[in-house]
C-alpha cells in the first residue's frame, strides 16, 4: 500500500558547494542578516571556503553589510559569477534589482523565476560551505529552500523577547516538517552595556533563548551583545568579525567554530 501524495520533492545539492548552512529568524529585525555576514566573515577567517547567499528577496540586505555592489557577471553557460569581497563569494537579490531603493514587487512565477536562478543558477567556486541568509519567518520561500536543498542544518536567530521566542517554535516545526536539523539557537542583541557607566541592562529579557533552548533541547550557540560599534560597522560595509581580536567577533568565531 502506498498513501497518495506523500511523495516530496527531490533535494538537490549545489554544484561547487560541500555544505550548505541557513540563517534563519522567526521574527524581522533581531539581526539574522548580520549574523549570516559576520558568520560568513568568521568562516572566512578560520580558513574555509565560504559563500553568502542572500535569499532575503524582499529586504537584501547583505550587499551593504558586505560593501558589495554591481551586476553579477554571467559565465559562458549563463550562470551568475558571485561578486566577492572579504574573501566571500556572494551573491543576492540584491545585485539583479537595478537600484537599491527599488522595491521588489515580484510576486508569484516571477518571484518563484528568481528564487530558481538565486538557488540554482549560481557559479559557486569550490565552496567548503555556503551560508543562506533566510528571509524572516516561516513562508513559501523558506519552505521551498527547506524542500529543495540538501542542508546540513539551520541557525535561528532570536533575541531573549517573549514576543520573539514563540515564534522560533514556528520555526523549528517548519524545519522539522522539511527534515532540515537545527544547528542551534543563536541569542542576539543579549545585553546593553552603558559606555558611561558601565551597567549592563537585558533589554529584551535575561536568558530567555538559554532557557528556550534547554526546554527544547537544541544547542545553544552563544549570545551578541547589543553593541553600537556592531551597528556602525555594518552600515559601512564592514562586518565586526572582520576584526578578529575584538570581544565583539568572538561569539560570530565560536559559531563558525560549531558548523565548520
Ligand atoms: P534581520 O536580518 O533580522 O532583519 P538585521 O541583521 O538587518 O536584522 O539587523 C537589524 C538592525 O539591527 C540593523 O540595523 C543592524 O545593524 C542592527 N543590529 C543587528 N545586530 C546588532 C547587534 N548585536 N548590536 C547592534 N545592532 C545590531
Amino acid at each position: 500500500f502506498k498513501p497518495p501524495n506523500t511523495k516530496l520533492p527531490t533535494k538537490h545539492t549545489l554544484p561547487g558547494v560541500k555544505n550548505v548552512i541557513l540563517v534563519s529568524s522567526c521574527k524581522g529585525g533581531v539581526g539574522k542578516s548580520t549574523v549570516s555576514a559576520n558568520l560568513a566573515v568568521a568562516l572566512r577567517g578560520i580558513e574555509m571556503k565560504v559563500g553568502l547567499l542572500d535569499a532575503d528577496i524582499f529586504g537584501p540586505s547583505i550587499p551593504k553589510l558586505m560593501n558589495l555592489h554591481g551586476e553579477p557577471r554571467l559565465t559562458d553557460r549563463g550562470k551568475l559569477i558571485p561578486l566577492q569581497n572579504y574573501g566571500v563569494q556572494t551573491m543576492s537579490m540584491g545585485f539583479l534589482i537595478p537600484h537599491e531603493d527599488s522595491p521588489v514587487v515580484w510576486r508569484g512565477l516571477m518571484l518563484q523565476k528568481v528564487l530558481q536562478q538565486l538557488l540554482f543558477d549560481v557559479a559557486w567556486n569550490d565552496l567548503d560551505v555556503l551560508v543562506i541568509d533566510l528571509p524572516p519567518g516561516t513562508g513559501d520561500v523558506q519552505i521551498t529552500i527547506g524542500q529543495l536543498l540538501k542542508v546540513r542544518g539551520a541557525i535561528i536567530v532570536s533575541t531573549s523577547q517573549d514576543l520573539a521566542l514563540i515564534d522560533v517554535k514556528k520555526g523549528i516545526s517548519m524545519f522539522h516538517k522539511v527534515n532540515i536539523p537545527i544547528v542551534g539557537l543563536v541569542e542576539n542583541m543579549s545585553v546593553f552595556i552603558c559606555p558611561n557607566c558601565n551597567h549592563k541592562e537585558h533589554l529584551f529579557g535575561d536568558n530567555g533563548v538559554l532557557r528556550e533552548s534547554q526546554r527544547l533541547g537544541i544547542n545553544y550557540l552563544g549570545s551578541i551583545p547589543l553593541n553600537r560599534q556592531i551597528c556602525a560597522d555594518s552600515d559601512m560595509g564592514l562586518p565586526i568579525a572582520l576584526k578578529r581580536d575584538s570581544t565583539l567577533a568572538q561569539p560570530y568565531y565560536k559559531i563558525a567554530g560549531i558548523v565548520k
